[in-house]
This record gives C-alpha cells, sequence and structure tokens, in this order.
C-alpha cells in the first residue's frame, strides 16, 4: 500500500471566532492509500486544543507510510489499525486520517459504502446545526441570514455578555440554537442561571460550558440541569467516558479527537449502553473527514456536521446539504470524490 499525504489550509468564508481566539483558516492535512489502483481518502484537521501541529502529523504519517509499504493487504482494516496505533502514543488526527482512508479504500475495493460494509445501512437525511461563530454584531446577522437553510443554529457563547449575544440573535431568529461555550465559564451558579435562562430562550442543549478540570462542577449541575449538558471537550476517546460518568448527560464525538471512525463507532455503542445522548461534531475539516462521520447519523441524538459549508476551497464532494439536512449519496467507501486531480501531485 502507498501512502501519500499533503497539507493543506482550509479557508473560512468568514473569519472564525470561539471564546478563545479568532482565525481565518485551519491547517489540516489529507491523506490517500493506494491499493492496486484503487484510492481511499482521509483527512487530518488539525486541531490546536489537543495540542497537534502539522509538523508532528507530517512525521507521524512519514512514518506510517513506511509501516503500510510492508503490509500486502488493506484488510482488515482493523489489523492495520492496531499497528498504527504503536506508532505513536499521540496524532489523533493522523490516525483519524488514516483510519478513514482504509474504510474508503475497503468500501470502494468491495463497491459497497461504508454503512454498508457495517451492516446498519444508509441513514435518513438528517438536520446539522449550522455555526455562528463569535463576531461583531453586524456580521453575525449576516452568518445568521447565510444560514437560513439550516433549521438549527450552533452558537459560538463564551463572550463577555452571552445574554446580549442570544438577546441580540433572537432579534433575528427563532430557530432552536445549540449553545457551545468551548470551556468559557467557571462559577458553577452562574452556569446554572444561565442554563435556565437559555432554555426560555429556545437553546436545546449546551456544550463543555466549564474547563476540562471542573468535573465536580459539571457533577452538580448535570444533576438538575434544565438542559442536556453536552462534554466536547472533555471527552476525546472511548476511554474517557467512564471519567465524565453523571457530569454530563451526553458526548461531541470527533473524529479528530478518537482517532477515526473505528473508535467512533465504538464510542456511539458505549455512550448509548451509558444512557448518554450522541452528538456527532466536527472540526473546521473538509468534506472528506465530515462524509466519513456522517455514515453514523442515524445513531445521533444531535448532529453538527456543517464545516465544509463554512470554508471556501474544499477539494473534496461529499455529504451535501439539503434544507438543513446532512444528505449521504450511494457512493462507495465513505462516499467521497476528489476535485482536485492535483492535489497529491
Ligand atoms: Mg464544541
Amino acid at each position: 500500500m502507498i501512502l501519500s499525504f499533503k497539507p493543506y489550509l482550509l479557508e473560512f468564508k468568514h473569519p472564525f471566532g470561539v471564546s478563545s481566539n479568532t482565525r481565518t483558516h485551519t491547517p489540516t492535512v489529507f491523506v490517500r492509500i493506494e491499493y492496486s489502483g484503487v484510492y481511499g481518502y482521509g483527512e487530518a484537521c488539525i486541531p490546536k486544543y489537543l495540542g497537534e501541529t502539522t509538523e508532528d502529523t507530517l512525521a507521524f504519517l512519514d512514518r506510517a507510510a513506511r509501516l503500510l509499504d510492508g503490509i500486502e493487504s488493506p484488510i482488515p482494516e482493523s489489523a492495520i489499525m492496531k499497528q498504527v496505533h504503536t506508532l505513536s502514543k499521540v496524532n489523533n488526527a493522523g490516525k483519524a486520517a488514516i483510519d478513514m482512508a482504509l474504510q474508503d479504500l475497503a468500501g470502494k475495493m468491495l463497491d459497497e459504502p461504508y454503512y454498508n460494509l457495517m451492516g446498519f445501512g444508509k441513514s435518513a437525511p438528517a438536520f446539522t446545526s449550522a455555526t455562528i461563530g463569535i463576531d461583531d454584531e453586524a456580521k453575525v446577522a449576516q452568518k445568521i441570514k447565510e444560514a437560513s437553510d439550516f433549521k438549527i443554529l450552533k452558537i459560538k457563547a463564551g463572550t463577555k455578555d452571552d445574554k446580549s449575544l442570544i438577546n441580540f440573535i433572537r432579534d433575528h431568529t427563532d430557530k432552536p440554537l445549540y449553545v457551545d461555550v468551548n470551556q468559557g465559564w467557571t462559577d458553577k451558579y452562574f452556569v446554572m442561571d444561565m442554563l435556565h435562562w437559555f432554555k426560555e430562550k429556545n437553546v436545546v442543549l449546551v456544550e463543555q460550558p466549564m474547563p476540562i478540570g471542573h468535573l465536580n462542577d459539571m457533577a452538580w449541575v448535570n444533576e438538575s440541569s434544565p438542559l442536556p449538558v453536552i462534554a466536547d471537550e472533555s471527552v476525546k476517546r472511548l476511554t474517557d467516558i467512564n471519567k465524565i460518568s453523571g457530569c454530563f448527560s451526553g458526548i461531541n464525538i470527533k473524529l479528530m479527537k478518537c482517532t477515526g471512525p473505528t473508535e467512533a463507532g465504538k464510542m456511539i455503542r458505549f455512550a448509548k449502553k451509558k444512557g448518554l445522548k450522541v452528538m456527532l461534531g466536527c472540526m473546521a475539516e473538509s468534506s472528506c473527514a465530515t462524509s466519513s462521520m456522517a455514515q453514523f447519523m442515524q445513531f445521533a441524538d444531535f448532529i453538527d456536521l456543517d464545516a465544509p459549508n463554512l470554508i471556501k476551497n474544499d477539494p473534496f464532494r461529499g455529504i451535501k446539504y439539503e434544507n438543513g439536512k446532512v444528505v449521504l449519496n450511494d457512493l462507495p467507501g465513505n462516499g467521497v470524490e476528489l476535485l482536485d486531480n492535483n492535489l497529491f501531485n
């Protein structure tokens, strides 16, 4: 097998603000695995908060390329991923890229979409939220307008004055809201007040209100929260799920955190067994990675897979958005097509 990879900057249509920073680009690395003339594609979007860099990712992929070069067959993927995991204790995004590329390749070799390979079948179109980053009022109003096709909005909060932000949004739309605080609040009484106030404003869930370490406070909040509180930064991998038991009512699963679709599938099953709600999320990634995650839509309580809609130079085509819903296609593998034939040259 031949593993190729290419660093790439995904450009936002608008600068993207969250509680800690604003950015115009997201670094990503695209991956291609070739086996007897068939290509599988993957993506390692580099989330800063996981402590990964493009350099680390490229060095990891270089080691992985040497490993894959010595492996005869791309199937079974699970046996290959086992070896890939031994290359590094970190590099979750790089591992995710390889895992999704192997799934894509296997599907193409067998001429079946991933959802058929897994035996659960195609998910019906499902509503995704559209994310509105932190910005000045005029830009927020413009973004709400641009997201008019979407039926749910996800608001990045943790600003100086979140009540003003939500009130401003309510002047423009009455759509249900997901609010993502990105660890922005530290006082549990303030969190509880905000949750009650949000509920009156037709907010339907709140993501990661407090910093990762504040589990005792989150247990207190979760016990009487009027809204689902979803762990994002607090849960990266399967083994983190037990650590947040009782502290959140659901988890946001992302391929770049959890090392790929193989572990994402396990997290979905385990979360459901624990009575946790499942949200499928993404980094600011292209349709290469979101199309892999969207294979699992039928298992989700909440879907936040709008990243391709936020970027303007997506070199892939995969999932589509229709009337605010994510729609899968019938193509084999993860249903992704490379639009830029020079990407790996
Ligand atoms: Mg989040």
